[in-house]
């Protein structure tokens, strides 16, 4: 088999080609040549690829666990409560291009890097808000098909539990789980059990550890 053959095979390609996995890296295609959070950018066919660094997103994290597929396609519109800076947002924009997403965050230091962000890719929608308020932003929502969720609040899932009533077009949920936010004292295991317990009207599908490159955070995949 000549080199360039055997290039093609060692990179694995998922959503529609929109995620590349080389080695142990994964990369999101983009149509931008602009680092968000110090990620490296590559050319390769003409396209760009920025790298996806599992240490700080836990959807990248997710990915090299084996979650299989992310469940966003490139037209749907993503509902994300506790999106920061924007860094896995980013990600997320690069495979919905020709979708919406919502990013909620209620830190105003890290709304302004969120709103620079989004000045130049238009399908990324920020609001300074406070995820336990839905009805205070469902008004610019457009129908999200997926909420994500990664607001390590000790009511994370009383958060989640009411904008999945107040959503209740989104079929689809990602929830990231950090136990220890939801008490200190208690045995993680346990935490996490009580936790899941609490989830309303989604069926979870897939449960994993994000350990070595995220401790003591969940990743629940669900879906209605
Ligand atoms: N998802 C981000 C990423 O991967 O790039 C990281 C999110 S960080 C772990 C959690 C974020 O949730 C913080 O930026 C925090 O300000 C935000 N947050 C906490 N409570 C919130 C609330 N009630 N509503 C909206 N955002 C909240």
């Amino acid at each position: 088999m000549g080199k360039k053959n055997k290039n093609k095979k060692a990179i694995k390609r998922i959503n529609n080609n929109r995620i590349l996995f080389e080695k142990n890296k994964i990369y999101s295609l983009s149509g931008f040549n602009k680092s968000i959070y110090g990620e490296r950018i590559k050319m390769y066919n003409g396209i760009y690829l920025r790298e996806w660094n599992p240490r700080r997103s836990k959807l990248g994290a997710a990915l090299l666990k084996g979650f299989d597929e992310i469940p966003f396609s490139e037209h749907e519109n993503v509902l994300y409560l506790g999106a920061s800076t924007g860094t896995t947002v980013s990600h997320v924009s690069d495979i919905c291009f020709k979708g919406s997403i919502y990013a909620v965050e209620l830190s105003y230091d890290s709304f302004i890097k969120l709103y620079s962000l989004a000045s130049y890719r238009n399908n990324i929608y920020p609001l300074l808000e406070d995820a336990n308020i839905p009805e205070k932003y469902s008004f610019f929502i457009e129908k999200p098909d997926i909420i994500y969720q990664d607001i390590a609040q000790r009511n994370q899932v009383q958060i989640f539990n009411e904008n999945a009533d107040y959503f209740k077009c989104a079929r689809k949920a990602i929830l990231i789980l950090k136990a220890k936010a939801i008490s200190s004292n208690k045995n993680e295991k346990s935490i996490l059990n009580t936790a899941l317990k609490g989830i309303k009207g989604f069926n979870i599908k897939n449960i994993i550890d994000l350990k070595p490159y995220d401790i003591g955070n969940y990743f629940i995949y669900m879906e209605r």
